[in-house]
């Protein structure tokens, strides 16, 4: 098969030929239609991921077409066309008997713990588990997005920040999570603040339904005072959905009293742990939550909304590449991330 290959963290992959993988007994083989590509990505390439051993396949947003199936798999059959959560869980540990399997204790994560999908072919476990069908009428493109960035902001909006209509919600970062996540919370009934320091993201929001939009560039130290003041006080909610110790810092100080915090966008060590201010925490009864990914079978009220054209992740997508430009998208994500989705479909001609 044709993949996008690193043999160094930081050197420039390429696109070559490598073997075809094969299912393990409860996986499967999915021929890749198309992968999103997504700041973690970067991040994997660099070197901040400790999973990765080199050589390596990028790619953890997929959907395609199920090549071929272990002999332990039940519900899935070649030919059906799926996605994952980018957080394929066990099944079997006390996280996932608890229906927690985004917080799986032997997770696998394609293009982290395993080869991705920026290949022709992707090898997934535990398909019973995790497998989403992808329902007629959804592009593999739009699906592709919604394993990691979509599902990651609605879990984050919906499940751990347990929005309510009316509610002000502010989202700093307004890169593809970031987006979906205004997305989201507008379609819930909420009252959105948008973050960034680019006025192509702004404006992207805004478009999404923001109802205002703060500019952190003028805000160098971090906009929690500045969403304080448009919103009267604070926000119900906040995301930070950049991942930076300044994003989560202005995110906490965004927050009105007994307020709730979320953390979605991932903290590389290199950036060193945030300073998060406690004595807020405390004084303000925060609430300071986590979300990573969502579950498989947590999917269905996303994708009735999205069915319904409540939510319309395809408006995020915003180029299609072949496999051969993938290499230097993915170097280009460290300098300019960019608004939008950039989705590659290995199969598309140049
Ligand atoms: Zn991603
Ligand atoms: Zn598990």
């Amino acid at each position: 098969m044709r993949a996008v290959v690193f043999e160094e963290f930081g050197q420039a992959a390429r696109v070559r030929d490598l073997p075809d993988p094969a299912p393990s007994g409860a996986g499967v083989v999915v021929r890749v239609e198309a992968t999103g590509l997504c700041r973690s990505d970067w991040h994997g390439w660099m070197g901040h991921d400790p999973d990765i051993v080199l050589p390596h396949v990028p790619g953890h947003e997929l959907a395609g077409v199920i090549e071929e199936t272990g002999p332990g798999v039940r519900n899935w059959r070649v030919g059906d066309r799926v996605t994952v959560p980018f957080v394929c869980a066990c099944g079997r540990c006390p996280a996932c008997a608890s229906g927690a399997q985004q917080v799986c204790e032997h997770q696998t994560q394609p293009g982290f713990t395993h080869w991705g999908s920026f290949a022709e072919y992707v090898a997934l476990e535990q398909a019973d588990v995790n497998l989403v069908a992808v329902p007629e009428g959804l592009s593999s493109a739009t699906a592709a997005g919604l394993g990691c960035r979509f599902a990651t902001a609605f879990r984050a909006v919906v499940g751990q920040g347990r929005v309510a209509p009316g509610e002000w919600v502010a989202v700093h970062g307004c890169g593809g999570v970031g987006l979906s996540a205004v997305m989201i919370a507008v379609a819930c009934g909420a009252r959105v603040v948008a973050v960034d320091v680019s006025q192509r993201a702004l404006e992207l929001a805004r478009a999404f339904g923001a109802a205002e939009c703060v500019d952190a560039s003028a805000h160098p130290s971090g906009a929690g005072e500045a969403v304080r003041e448009l919103t009267g006080g604070g926000v119900h909610l906040s995301l930070d959905a950049l991942g930076s110790p300044v994003t989560c810092s202005a995110s906490v100080r965004s927050l009105r009293r007994q307020g709730r915090h979320v953390q979605v966008g991932l903290l590389p060590p290199a950036t060193g742990d945030p300073v998060v201010p406690m004595a807020r925490v405390i004084g303000l009864e925060l609430e300071i939550l986590g979300s990573h990914g969502m579950a498989a079978h947590d999917y269905p009220p996303m994708m009735d909304m999205v069915r319904a054209g409540t939510l319309r992740p395809d408006l995020l997508v915003t180029s299609t590449i072949t496999l051969d430009a993938a290499p230097a998208a993915l170097t280009a994500m460290g300098t300019a991330p960019g608004a939008g989705v950039t989705i590659i479909e290995p199969a598309r001609e140049a």
